[in-house]
């Protein structure tokens, strides 16, 4: 009996490290991949350790309690950012490929590691665990190009791991604009104006999910939004935070 047991506990053991280790590392195609990075890659990974204890703008000096000249001249209506990576080398492709060429594989890492950097989080302050995460909209027709909404997938899958409801439903983009990227930071906030709308109500905490926070002008419209629907208090999640 115990050595059938023993037998069965090392087949499943192979089945899960096997499942883990599925693929080669996304980065450099090296075998012991978990998760899709190797331990090398992963230690190179450009982490977000110092920033804007706002918005996630990554600073130059060895503070996390600093806030950036732009949260203090115009604070945000959202409490915190969490963005473990700085949108850079390697992290920029990776999530390319994964938004624009809809290959999921090269997200697994970041998306693992968000889960894993928030749990953590929750771990030592379970005050902050959100009601609900919301992920950023995206316009229909846009989904409809690109197939998926990157930022629903990621919600999804931190729900699943964190044990906290998700919702693509609550929030609608009614507008559709020119990609944010492709304007200054004065076109983006006249960009965004009236563009989302909010079906019922919103619970007190939420969390706002997106793949990357460029300026956060995105951000700081969709949490007014939730605001105007009850929230009181938003923070947002993502992978990746631009330099600036
Ligand atoms: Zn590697
Ligand atoms: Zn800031």
């Amino acid at each position: 009996m115990i050595k059938g047991l023993r037998f069965l506990s090392t087949l499943i053991e192979l089945k899960v490290n096997s499942e883990k280790t599925a693929g080669s590392c996304v980065a450099c195609l090296d075998h012991k991949a978990i998760n899709g990075l190797c331990d090398g890659c992963r230690d190179d990974l450009p982490v977000n350790r110092w920033h804007c204890r706002c918005c996630a703008l990554p600073l130059a000096f060895h503070s996390n309690t600093l806030t950036c000249g732009e949260c203090l001249s115009t604070p945000p209506p959202f409490s915190h950012t969490v963005a473990p990576w700085r949108y850079q080398y390697p992290v920029d492709g990776m999530i390319g490929r994964y938004k624009y060429n809809g290959q999921r594989k090269y997200a697994r890492p970041l998306v693992a590691g968000l889960a894993e950097h928030l749990s953590r989080h929750f771990q030592s302050s379970p005050e902050l665990k959100p009601d609900l995460i919301v992920p950023a909209p995206m316009h229909r027709k846009r989904r409809r190009k690109r197939g998926f909404n990157q930022a629903e997938d990621i919600a999804e899958q931190l729900s699943l791991t964190l044990n906290v409801p998700w919702s693509a439903t609550r929030i609608r983009r009614i507008r559709h604009t020119t990609p944010q990227r492709e304007l200054g930071r004065e076109a983006r906030l006249h960009n965004l104006r009236g563009m989302f709308q909010i079906n019922g109500t919103v619970p007190a905490r939420i969390a706002l999910v997106d793949d990357v926070v460029t300026t956060g002008a995105t951000a700081r419209m969709l949490t007014a939004a939730l605001k105007d629907a009850g929230a009181e208090d938003v923070q947002v999640w993502a992978l990746a935070r631009t330099p600036g």
